[in-house]
C-alpha cells in the first residue's frame, strides 16, 4: 500500500477525523492518516467535532467526534466518554457501540468514542500494546486503533512541566501527567491541548445540560480500581444502588466517590462544576500491566474485551434506570436496542458493531 506523503505536523495542520500521526514514539507510520472506524447507527441524528464547543481545538489533534442520539420524546441527557485514555479499549469500545447500535426512545445520548484523540494516536513506549485489535464483525474483519494514556508530547504545544500539579489539588504529579485529560478538568480554553479538550468537554457537559455523564475507563486488572465505579459523592447513592443492581445481574463492581485532594478527574470536576451526576467506570484491561508484550487484550480468557464492555454498558444502563426512578416524567432517558451482559458473553462484541 503507498504511502501518504509526510505531513510535519508540529503544530495544529490536522483534523481529526484524520489525524495523521508522527512515527516517533510507535503508532501508525509516519504521514498515515488514522481514520477510526466508527458508523453511525440509525439512531445517530447529528455528528458533530468537539470544537464547536471550543473553537479553539479546530483543525488540531485534539478534536474529535461527538456523536448525538436523540429520542422522539424529550427527556433527559446522558452524556458517555470513552477513550480519555487512548489504551483503555473496553471504554471506547463500548461507545462504539452505542454509537452503532444504540436507539434513544425518549432523552438524548451524547458520545464522544475517543475523548482524548491525540492520545489513540500512537504507542506508549513505556508500556506498548498491539497498535490495532481486530474484531470480526458481520460485514468482515474491522480494525480498531489502540493507544497510549497522555496526549501525544508533540501535539501538547508545550514541554511536559518539572511537575504536575492541579491547581484544586494536594497532590504533586510526574511532569508528564500534564498530558493526562483525567488529570486537566475543568481544563483551560487557552492551555495547552490537554487542558483544551478537559474545557471544551466542560463545555459540552455544561452545555448540553446532562443529567449524567460517563467517562468509561480501564485498569490493570490487579488494581484496586478494576472493577470500579467512582461517583461523585453528590451521586454516591446512585452509585450504591446501582453495585446492588449490578450484583443481581451477576456483575460485582466497587464503588468509592471521587477524592477531595486528588483533583481535576472527571467525575470530581464535572459533578461539581455541573448538575451532571457524574461517574467513572472501570474494567479490567489484562494489556494495563507493567510487562504487557503479548497479553490478549481482545480474547483473554478471564477478562474478554466482549465482558469489559459488558459491563460498561450494564453500569451504564442500572444508572441510567435508576435515574429515572427518581427523576421526574419529563427527564427520563430511554435507550434500547442495547446487549445485555449475557448477550455479549454468548455472541461476542463482533456481532453487536456493524
Ligand atoms: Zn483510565
Amino acid at each position: 500500500m503507498a504511502r501518504a506523503p509526510f505531513v510535519a505536523l508540529l503544530t495544529g495542520v490536522i483534523s481529526t477525523v484524520a489525524v495523521t500521526a508522527l512515527g516517533q514514539g510507535g503508532g501508525v507510520p509516519a504521514g498515515a492518516p488514522l481514520e477510526h472506524d466508527i458508523r453511525a447507527g440509525a439512531g445517530v441524528t447529528a455528528q458533530r467535532l468537539l470544537s464547536e464547543y471550543l473553537p479553539g481545538l479546530e483543525k488540531t489533534p485534539g478534536d474529535t467526534k461527538v456523536y448525538v442520539l436523540e429520542g422522539e420524546a424529550p427527556g433527559g441527557t446522558v452524556v458517555v466518554l470513552g477513550g480519555t485514555h487512548g489504551n483503555e479499549i473496553a471504554g471506547s469500545m463500548a461507545a462504539t457501540l452505542l454509537v452503532e447500535r444504540a436507539r434513544v426512545v425518549k432523552g438524548r445520548l451524547i458520545v464522544v468514542p475517543h475523548a482524548n484523540n491525540s492520545a489513540v494516536s500512537y504507542t506508549d513506549p513505556q508500556r506498548p500494546g498491539p497498535e490495532w485489535i481486530e474484531i470480526q464483525t458481520p460485514s468482515g474483519m474491522r480494525r480498531f486503533k489502540y493507544g497510549a494514556r497522555r496526549t501525544r508530547l508533540e501535539h501538547q504545544g508545550a514541554p511536559d512541566p518539572p511537575k504536575y500539579r492541579h491547581p484544586a489539588s494536594t497532590e504533586e504529579l510526574d511532569g508528564a501527567e500534564a498530558r493526562n485529560l483525567d488529570r486537566a478538568y475543568p481544563g483551560d480554553a487557552n492551555g495547552p491541548l490537554t487542558q483544551r479538550v478537559a474545557a471544551a468537554l466542560m463545555r459540552l457537559i455544561a452545555g448540553e445540560r446532562a443529567d449524567l455523564a460517563f467517562d468509561l475507563h480501564e485498569a490493570g486488572p490487579e488494581s484496586r480500581l478494576a472493577w470500579m465505579i467512582v461517583a461523585n459523592p453528590k451521586n454516591i447513592d446512585l452509585g450504591a444502588l446501582a453495585v446492588l443492581a449490578l450484583e443481581e445481574q451477576g456483575l460485582s463492581m466497587k464503588l468509592e466517590p471521587s477524592s477531595d485532594t486528588f483533583r481535576g478527574l472527571s467525575h470530581r470536576e464535572w459533578g461539581d462544576a455541573t448538575p451532571a451526576r457524574a461517574f467513572l467506570v472501570e474494567t479490567p484491561n489484562p494489556g494495563q500491566v507493567e510487562q504487557p508484550a503479548g497479553a490478549d487484550v481482545v480474547s483473554h480468557p478471564d477478562y474478554p474485551l466482549s465482558k469489559r464492555v459488558g459491563a460498561h454498558l450494564a453500569t451504564l444502563g442500572a444508572i441510567v434506570a435508576l435515574f429515572n426512578d427518581e427523576a421526574r416524567p419529563e427527564s427520563r432517558i430511554e435507550l434500547r436496542d442495547l446487549p445485555s451482559m449475557a448477550d455479549l458473553a454468548r455472541d461476542g462484541l463482533g456481532k453487536y458493531l456493524k
